[in-house]
Order: structure tokens, then C-alpha cells, then sequence
């Protein structure tokens, strides 16, 4: 009898034990639910969900890679993704990195060639291409996270401010992770800019932001708009999408080709390797400039993230004349040293006599005469073994 109480006893304080531990994660994720607000974006619904339902890159509601993923999260890969962490790598800088800060004025004159590019920090870019102004991926939050208070935070400043940029013919978004869709950057944008080009679904966290319906432009792969005498066209890349933390897939990712009557560049956004990538080359190229990936590289996801040393292989492939790496020396998303990718860029591009170009954040050039590869950043030892 006595047994039987006080097992009874046990599983009513297992229980209440239980119920506490539950209602208090839910109580932190409604907390944090709250906080997020409106960086969630929204959800795809009447006709842009029809679109989707009908687009061969979705099934269910969800994205598909065009080429599939080994993203097999076991036990295994989360081990060796801790070994990584652990590696020891000096994954930020200890001082802001130099940059150039600008103003309205830097603008005021037009490129002589024709083609200017200025890297904002990350996969942030601003071209003048054949007199139209181009922005890819516009991120001016202090950090790449769904938080104001956590998450990667930026190692410097931004060198100019949204005020001071010029206007704009098209904010371009790759995909709607964070460290490429910044959701107070995109609202003070919306008066700025002549329209938004966004990959299939993401016009759904527009609206969610109460962007004009006629500013959002959404495309599926393959899929061309004309800004002005310009064609952009919507390519695949090999990533995903999600800003739940759960990497839902419910939005497109792509790759990017600008095709003006005087000159092309190719925006590869976050993405694996991938032979498609040749078609791209084909159908748009070659390109005077690419902005390729270089950063967040791991060993652990290799299908949706390439390295320096395929970063180069992607420039081939695209018919790139001159490469600049992005997605580097601003956010800390993986656990490589800060400045392992521009370095292992510099290393690829000797093996294969890619010319490439590495100015420092609000570094303005010409793709036409770009400036030779200074290492601005410090030394800082890096891992050698598979450049
Ligand atoms: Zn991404
Ligand atoms: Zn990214």
C-alpha cells in the first residue's frame, strides 16, 4: 500500500515538475515571439500562394533545391559541428576593421565606365550600372538576427547611412535570412527606391511591412523584370529560407543576373555548389563584375554555403572577369577565422588566375579598373590545409 502512495506521490511531482518547466519555455518562446514582432515577416496567402502551388521550385508550400541537399542532421554532424566551434578560431575582430565612410556627395559624379560598385559590409552591395542604381541585399541592422538584443552583431559601422544613399531603380533581396533581409532597413527604403525584386514568397513579408503592393516585384527562377533598359533576371542558387529559426522554406532563395545594355554582373546571394550555375554563365554572361559568397563556410553543411576555393569555381562557371567576395568580415556566422576567407580567396585566385578585387568596406571602384588586392585586414592565422 505504502509503495503505491508514494509512487503516486512521485508521478504527481514528475508531472507539476513537468507542467512548470513546459509552461515556462513557452511563457520565454511567447516572450521572444513578441520581441521578433514584426521581423517575422508574413505568410504567403491568395494569389501569391496559387503562384507558388503552381511553381515547379515548391512542393506543399516549401521551396525545393534544384540540385538536393545532404543536410542529414544527426547526432554525428552536430558533434563535429562542436569539435569545429571549439577549433580555437579568431572568428572577430578585437577592433572595428577600417572602413571608408561616405557620403551623398561620393555619388554626385557618375561612374566613367559606366559601372561603380561600393561594398557596404557583408552581402550588402550598391552598383551604378548603365545609369540605373542598383542595392543587393540592403543590411544596416546592428544585428543579423530577429532580436535588437541577440544574435551576430555587426564588427563595424556602416559606411553611410540610408539617408545619405542615392536614390534608388532597385533594392534586390537574394533570400530572407537576416543577414540578408533587414526588415527596418527595407521600410526606410520603401520611399528611396523605384521597387523591390524579390525572389517567389517574399513579397509576403513586404506586405507584412506595409510595402506598396505596386513597389514589390517577385520572381521565380528563370524569370526576367526590366528596370528601365536593364533585365534582372531571378537564377537558382542551393540554399534555404526561413526567419522562425526553423528554416522553413516557405520563400524562394536566388542568385541574381543584371544584364544592362553596356555591362552584366552576377550576384550569387547565399548558395552551394552547383552545375546549374553554367547555365547561368550561358544564358547572361559573361559578367565585367561578380559578387560571390566566400564567408560561413563549415564543414558540416557544404551543400548550402560554398567556401573561397568554389566561390572561384562559381566565377568560372558564371563566365565572371572579376570576382569580389562577399558575405565576409562583417557578421560572425561559423566558426572560421574572420579574415580565412578573404585569404583563402587570394590563395584560389592565384592557383587559377581569376582576377578578383578585395576593397575594404565603402571602397568605392570601377570594375574597369579595379583596385589591386591590398590585405587591409590583420594578420590573423587561418587554417591552410585545404585552400
Ligand atoms: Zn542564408
Ligand atoms: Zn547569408
Amino acid at each position: 500500500m505504502g509503495k503505491g502512495k508514494s509512487k503516486k506521490k512521485w508521478k504527481r511531482r514528475l508531472l507539476t515538475v513537468s507542467l512548470v518547466v513546459a509552461g515556462s519555455l513557452l511563457f520565454v518562446a511567447a516572450g521572444l515571439f513578441l520581441a521578433a514582432g514584426k521581423q517575422l515577416g508574413g505568410s504567403a496567402s491568395g494569389e501569391r500562394f496559387e503562384r507558388m502551388q503552381a511553381s515547379p521550385n515548391f512542393r506543399a508550400g516549401k521551396a525545393r533545391n534544384p540540385v538536393p541537399t545532404d543536410n542529414s542532421w544527426g547526432l554525428a554532424m552536430m558533434w563535429e559541428t562542436i569539435k569545429d566551434y571549439r577549433g580555437g578560431h579568431k572568428t572577430e575582430p578585437d577592433e572595428p576593421p577600417p572602413i571608408v565612410r561616405l557620403t551623398t556627395e561620393a555619388f554626385a559624379e557618375k561612374p566613367t565606365s559606366g559601372l561603380r560598385v561600393t561594398w557596404l559590409g557583408h552581402s550588402s552591395v550598391l552598383v551604378e550600372i548603365d545609369e540605373k542604381v542598383i542595392l543587393f541585399d540592403p543590411v544596416f541592422a546592428e544585428r543579423a538576427s530577429m532580436f535588437s538584443f541577440m544574435g551576430p552583431k555587426r564588427f563595424h559601422p556602416t559606411p553611410i547611412s540610408i539617408d545619405a544613399l542615392p536614390v534608388l531603380d532597385a533594392v534586390v533581396i537574394s533570400h530572407d535570412h537576416y543577414d540578408h533581409l533587414d526588415y527596418e532597413a527595407v521600410v526606410q527604403l520603401a520611399p528611396k527606391t523605384t521597387a523591390f525584386y524579390v525572389p517567389l514568397g517574399i513579397g509576403a513579408h513586404l506586405e507584412e511591412w506595409e510595402i506598396p503592393a505596386e513597389k514589390i516585384v517577385e520572381l521565380d527562377w528563370w524569370e526576367e523584370a526590366e528596370v528601365g533598359e536593364i533585365k534582372l533576371a531571378a537564377c537558382p542558387a542551393r540554399h534555404f529560407s526561413g526567419r522562425s529559426g526553423f528554416n522553413d522554406n516557405k520563400t524562394l532563395w536566388a542568385s541574381w543576373a543584371v544584364a544592362g545594355p553596356e555591362h552584366r554582373l552576377f550576384f550569387s546571394g547565399d548558395t552551394g555548389l552547383m552545375d546549374l550555375f553554367e547555365r547561368v554563365g550561358e544564358l547572361y554572361g559573361p559578367f565585367d563584375v561578380t559578387f560571390i559568397k566566400v564567408g560561413a563556410y563549415g564543414r558540416t553543411w557544404p551543400d548550402v554555403h560554398i567556401d573561397p576555393k568554389e566561390a572561384i569555381v562559381v566565377n568560372e562557371m558564371v563566365r565572371g572577369q572579376l570576382m569580389m567576395p562577399t558575405h565576409w568580415g562583417t557578421f560572425n556566422l561559423s566558426y572560421h577565422g574572420w579574415t580565412e576567407p578573404a585569404e583563402r580567396v587570394i590563395v584560389a585566385a592565384e592557383r587559377t588566375d581569376t582576377r578578383v578585387v578585395i576593397p575594404k568596406v565603402g571602397q568605392m571602384f570601377e570594375p574597369a579598373n579595379p583596385p589591386a588586392v591590398e590585405r587591409w585586414w590583420p594578420e590573423v592565422p587561418w587554417r591552410k590545409a585545404s585552400p
